[in-house]
């Protein structure tokens, strides 16, 4: 009888890849997890019990078929491995390295459950596709018929990035316009380097280039050039423009020097430390934590991403207040880990309400207690009378939060609708929105989200687009 290769999860603990000490990883901005070697993946991918209804792939927003690759993973298959994962996942090694897994695929693990630990999904994702760009298997797409018909992307982060790639599969022209000047959207100037380094995202970039995809950078739409001129050009448009508006802080003294929002901190830090860009802010001292008193203001991965950029850059002290306490901090428990051991400070159920200095100097914070749960089931935090005291602090990072801006002033667009919250009101499943041949996907739809949730409405998206151009469109123009 053949050997069974998997549901090795009773003999063998889970282990992840070998993580770099903190005293080592906050001297660069490096990942901090290292590849498995291959007989690990595969003992790793062994552990899968390959469940009749896996959890896993139902709660993974891409439907990846994890069983498959895993078990293609543990029997040597590695090549058949990563045509089944990259079949769904326009990025794979880039959702490896930094979904929320806890919270998506191995936080619905069945074995975790039975209390053995769950399978990793993410650590061996990652290390398929990176072995597949080790040995040349991913290649640049070829369409094997050219279409005439074309399509402007407006934003080039993971769901325009996803669109362009299924677009280009199928023949379309595909021309993508950013106002920065890289393009990778969030996964560039957002999230650091020791969660995704930038090589990663840059080589996904270059094959998109090499499939044929245009990158018009440079280009702020609504001020360079007109929504208008796109829709002129293009048989259809895709918005993918994701979420910029910093939510902000009121309270006496909040327009203090050295108050700063977090998405110009991160991306400062990003250029200067990941692509050796001069960046005037950065070496002046206004965007850098070097030898500072650091409180971050807010509990979500981007407050996290900042106190652990404030450490790498060698911060004198990084403190993060949060209003309420860790089990009800939104940021996944794995980056306050790995912020904790990195030498960041918490402090809980602490909220600020004035900041002193015309440069700030101390953040007034007033403690808090968690009372009765609110509508939503999470408790809402109450003001404790009396506690206020004051944190000493030369650069204070707000952390607080992301809003759509105004697109349709923006953009001069009264046909575009937007929900009451800003976001782009989009058909759920095709980003359709109220213009005729115009689709919207990512955050500028969902709000702030997640990489895997643009890549998915950008991949939908661009399914939708082929439909309308082989219907509507193509029957418009005979
Ligand atoms: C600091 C930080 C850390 C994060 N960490 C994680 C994480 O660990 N895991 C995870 O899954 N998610 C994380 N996220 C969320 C994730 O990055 C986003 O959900 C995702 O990038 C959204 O993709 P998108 O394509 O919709 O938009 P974006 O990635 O924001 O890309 C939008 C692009 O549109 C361009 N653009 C905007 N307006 C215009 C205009 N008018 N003209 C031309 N171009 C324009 C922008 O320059 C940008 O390049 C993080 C977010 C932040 C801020
Ligand atoms: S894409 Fe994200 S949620 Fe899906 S399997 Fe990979 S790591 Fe898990």
């Amino acid at each position: 009888m053949a050997k069974q290769p998997m549901l090795k999860f009773v003999t063998i603990p889970r282990d992840m890849p070998q993580k770099r000490d903190a005293s080592d990883r906050t001297g660069d901005f490096d990942e901090i997890y290292a590849e498995y070697a291959a007989q690990k993946a595969e003992e790793q991918s062994a552990r899968c019990s390959q469940c009749g209804v896996p959890y896993c792939q139902s709660h993974c927003p891409l439907h990846n078929n994890i069983p498959d690759w895993l078990r293609l993973t543990a029997t040597h298959r590695l090549e058949e491995a990563y045509e089944v994962s990259q079949s769904t996942n326009t990025f794979p090694e880039i959702c490896g390295r930094i979904c929320p897994q806890d919270r998506l695929c191995e936080g619905n693990c069945v074995i975790e459950q039975s209390g053995h630990g769950t399978v990793t999904i993410g650590a061996v994702e990652k290390y398929i596709t990176d072995t597949a760009w080790e040995k040349g298997w991913v290649k640049p797409v070829t369409p094997a018929i050219e279409r005439d018909q074309s399509v402007g992307i407006i934003g080039a982060g993971p769901g325009g990035l996803a669109a362009a790639d299924m677009l280009r599969r199928a023949g379309v022209q595909v021309t993508v316009y950013d106002r920065y000047d890289r393009a990778g959207g969030l996964l560039t100037y957002g999230i650091p380097g020791f969660k995704l380094e930038k090589d990663v995202v840059m080589r996904r970039i270059d094959q998109l280039e090499q499939s044929g995809v245009e990158f018009v950078m440079n280009c702020n739409v609504g001020e360079d050039l007109t929504f208008d001129a796109i829709r002129g050009k293009h048989d259809a448009v895709l918005i993918a423009t994701g979420v910029y508006k910093s939510r902000d802080l009121g309270g006496p003294g909040s327009g203090a020097q050295g108050i700063v929002k977090a998405i110009d901190y991160l991306t400062a830090s990003n250029r200067a430390s990941n692509f050796g860009d001069t960046v005037e802010e950065f070496e002046s001292g206004e965007l850098n934590a070097s030898g500072k008193r650091v409180v971050v203001i807010g509990g979500g991965d981007t407050a996290m991403d900042c106190v652990r950029t404030a450490i790498r850059q060698g911060a004198l002290s990084v403190k993060c207040l949060y209003r309420r306490d860790r089990l009800n901090m939104p940021g996944s428990q794995r980056e306050v880990a790995n912020a904790e051991e990195e030498g960041v400070e918490f402090v809980w159920l602490s909220a600020p309400i004035a900041f002193s200095g015309d440069s700030v100097s101390g953040v007034t914070v007033q403690k808090m207690r968690l009372g009765q749960p609110d509508a939503t089931g999470r408790q809402a935090p109450e003001v404790i009378e009396g506690s206020d005291y004051v944190e000493d602090s030369d650069l204070v990072i707000k952390a607080l939060g992301f809003e759509p801006e105004d697109l349709p002033k923006l953009w001069d667009t009264d046909g575009l609708e937007v929900t009451r919250w800003g976001t782009v009101r989009a058909e759920f499943g095709t980003g359709k929105t109220s213009l005729d041949g115009v689709y919207a996907v990512g955050d500028i739809v969902r709000g702030a989200s997640l990489v895997v949730w643009a890549i998915r409405d950008g991949r939908d998206s661009a399914q939708a687009i082929l439909e309308y151009l082989d219907g509507p469109k193509a029957m418009a123009a005979e």
